[in-house]
């Protein structure tokens, strides 16, 4: 069957800077589809031409077999859009706020409103703008999944959200996919795509860097860890550390005679352990992979190496 998105050599351009450069990104139904990416990537920029919120500079953009900027209202009915900068104010209710976009969206199954609003805790009868943000993310969800929308796209939906609500809203984006609708939901956070998307791309510099699935892309393998060391001075602990197999941008600070140390490590941390046991450890934290770092260590030289052939390009 053929892709719900084409997108073929998105290009778009804001003035003299380029946000996406010749992007090309094919998603298939039924599936999750996770666009992940530092900040000031181009994720927005690409959800936005796939509801025509923007234009493309150049290039091609299908979205369920029809061009986005003459699919109309009809095409809009088929999609749940959640913008990345949701601004909703007002004196309504949640409910008449629903109830206006359910008369936009087409129809919505009896009782599915107040089921959503339920399992993300949100209360329906207050005036929208007296809300929270995470309250009005909710109502942003809400809005979009509950006409049961052929295709979802979600821009950094869980901004805002407890931990608690995240899983909530996890579990519905499987729901969506086990019922056959397909999902585009752009993060910057790992966590969520590693436990949901079934493909994903990493945009850096609004290019795709990597794509595949989420385990063979390697981006849970960097980790950040902090460390305090007793009895030794930073040139010795240099020493000791810096040719640890996995171990890069180790930075030490002296002070008392203890050494504190920060490093990004690839792979398995069990070779920086066993260097840092020569020492009296007084602690050790490791931290959870952060996309920028990760992204930075394993693309960084394809993304600049690209951009110099741009700037070549541009000449
Ligand atoms: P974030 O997670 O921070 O929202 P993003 O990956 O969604 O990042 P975009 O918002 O698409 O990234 O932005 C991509 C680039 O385009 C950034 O450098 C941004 O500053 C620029 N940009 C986006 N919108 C505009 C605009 N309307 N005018 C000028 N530049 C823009």
């Amino acid at each position: 069957m053929n892709s719900v998105i084409d997108i073929t050599g998105l290009h778009k351009r804001y003035g003299r800077r380029t946000a996406v450069h010749s992007l090309d990104m094919h998603v298939k139904p039924g599936t999750v589809y996770g666009l992940i990416g530092p900040n000031g990537a181009g994720k927005t920029t690409t959800l936005r031409t796939l509801v025509d919120v923007i234009r493309p500079t150049s290039g091609a953009v299908r979205v369920l077999g029809e061009d986005p900027r003459h699919g109309g209202a009809r095409l809009r009915r088929r999609i749940g859009y959640v913008p990345g900068e949701l601004r909703l104010e007002g004196r309504i209710t949640g409910h008449r706020m629903l109830s206006f976009y359910a008369g936009v969206s087409g129809p919505v199954a009896r009782g599915y409103t107040a089921e959503l609003a339920e399992r993300l805790g949100v209360d329906l009868s207050r005036p929208v703008r007296s809300l929270s943000k995470g309250n009005k993310q909710k109502l942003g969800l809400i809005q979009a999944f509950m006409h049961r929308p052929e295709l979802l796209i979600l821009d950094e939906p869980t901004s805002g959200l407890d931990p608690l609500v995240q899983r909530v809203f996890l579990t519905m984006v499987r729901e969506a996919r086990d019922a056959g609708q397909t999902v585009l939901l752009s993060s910057h956070v790992l966590s969520e795509i590693q436990q949901t998307a079934d493909e994903v791309a990493v945009l850096a510099n609004g290019r795709i860097v990597a794509d595949g699935d989420v385990s063979s892309l390697r981006l849970g393998s960097v980790r950040r860890v902090r460390a305090g060391i007793e009895q030794a001075d930073a040139a010795q602990a240099r020493a000791v550390l810096e040719n640890v197999p996995g171990v890069e941008g180790l930075e030490l600070t002296a002070s008392d005679g203890a050494v504190r140390l920060s490093a990004t490590v690839e792979g398995g941390i069990d070779p920086l352990v066993k260097a840092l046991a020569r020492f009296t450890v007084q602690d050790l934290t490791i931290e959870e992979p952060d996309l920028e770092e990760s992204v930075l260590r394993l693309y960084g030289n394809e993304t600049t190496t690209r951009s110099h052939e741009d700037e070549g390009d541009a000449r």
